[in-house]
């Protein structure tokens, strides 16, 4: 990282960071693509009405994604409280004022305890009230049945690796709601790459799913991709800013609006096999460097559910003498300059996820890494 990079952070005491965690919100997101930056350069000075925007960026999403229909929300986030107004407000002006109070209204949201996750307050934003189905680590068919009820505004299904495996199939899941009328909103803000996926689960049944704009796509930070059934995309649309009713403090800016389009039309013509080859020699020199330091395993992870990009995992064995693992992250993250690694896998492994490095960076991050864990390591 060169000295003047950042200058505009340092010059008020905060550091830059070197950010292999990933699409991480907390570390900055993704990492801005330059097509990003051109397109809301060009969009920041010239005025234009966001209801027609907001139209317009919809359809050419749509057209883009090969799915019925659009909308750009405030971060997946945003996009979550607006699955819950749509599904329960609608369009009813009355019922839209309301919210988030939703006393009265149908507005129940059904989902799988054993998917219950960080981001589901956002449900309750736009009106909802979780109804769980099943235990902390299963859910049956049987079991999820049995919890829909007059009441029932919509069914949420989460796609996350650490979504519980146990968890009844998409398929079944949205035979279940569908056979009651009940519509499949769906939470993927990360489940990015494959590419495939942007439109994988509206094709499997879901009537709304959400995306972030600022994690994979490497768009805006603040911005989030709806898609669903056109009633509902409308409802979205009706219930966010710039009208004023529940996500009307979600503002999605003209300029985030066309960054996004030009994240989402760079991203989904980017040749994934050419961009994880790319990933996959960053994945090994990083190993290189790392694999012959004792009582640590180091390997490269590639699939479609916990690593959906190549990522260096490094695990503790059982002989590793070296520093505990909150010592190692925190000895990092005061490090100069910061290093951040993944640890979405949990406890016994930290990551090195390359999309937002450069060789550049991935070189330093390696180098702090081995500093701190041959620098504990009193075996060696
Ligand atoms: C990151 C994330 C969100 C929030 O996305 P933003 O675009 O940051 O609002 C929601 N749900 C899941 C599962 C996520 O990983």
């Amino acid at each position: 990282m060169k000295e003047k990079e950042g200058i505009i952070y340092r010059s008020m005491g905060v550091s830059p960071i070197i950010n292999a965690a990933g699409p991480i919100s907390r570390y900055g997101g993704g990492r801005y693509r330059p097509q990003v930056v051109e397109a809301m350069a060009e969009a920041f000075m010239v005025p234009v009405q966001i209801d027609e925007l907001n139209i317009q960026a919809g359809k050419k999403i749509a057209q883009m994604l090969g799915v019925e229909s659009a909308f750009v929300s405030s971060g997946a986030a945003g996009g979550l409280v607006l699955q819950a107004a749509a599904c329960i407000a609608g369009t009813d002006e009355a019922k839209m004022r309301r919210l988030p109070d939703s006393d009265g209204m149908k507005n129940e949201i059904v989902m799988q305890m054993c998917q219950r996750f960080a981001y589901d307050q956002s449900y309750l934003v736009g009106g909802g009230r979780i109804v769980e189905a099943g235990a902390r680590e299963s859910c049956s068919i049987e079991e999820l049945e049995s919890v829909f009820s007059e009441r029932t505004a919509a069914a949420a299904y989460l796609f996350a690796g650490h979504a519980c495996k146990e968890a009844v199939s998409f398929q079944a899941f949205c035979d279940v709601a569908h056979s009651k009328d009940i519509p499949v909103i769906v939470d993927a803000a990360n489940f990015l790459p494959p590419r495939a996926n942007m439109s994988r689960f509206m094709n499997e049944g879901a009537d709304m799913v959400v995306f972030s704009g600022g994690k994979a796509v490497r768009g805006p930070q603040g911005a989030g991709i709806l898609l669903g059934k056109a009633h509902l995309i409308e409802a979205a649309r009706v219930n966010a800013s710039p009208n004023n009713f529940v996500a009307r403090s979600m503002k999605v800016s003209k300029e985030e609006i066309m960054g996004l389009l030009a994240a989402i039309e760079t991203f989904i013509n980017e040749d994934e096999g050419v961009e994880n080859t790319r990933y996959m020699q960053m994945c090994s020199q990083a190993v290189d460097l790392l694999i012959e330091i004792p009582g640590v395993t180091v390997s490269i992870e590639h699939d479609q559910i916990d690593y959906l990009i190549p990522t260096v995992a490094i695990r503790f064995n059982e002989d590793w003498t070296g520093a505990t693992e909150k010592q190692i992250l925190s000895t990092l993250a005061g490090g100069n300059p910061p290093v951040f690694v993944r640890t979405l896998a949990g406890p016994g492994e930290i990551g090195i996820d390359p999309m937002n490095l450069n060789d550049e960076t991935l070189e330093l991050a390696v180098q702090k890494i081995r500093e701190v864990l041959i620098g504990t390591n009193i075996d060696l």
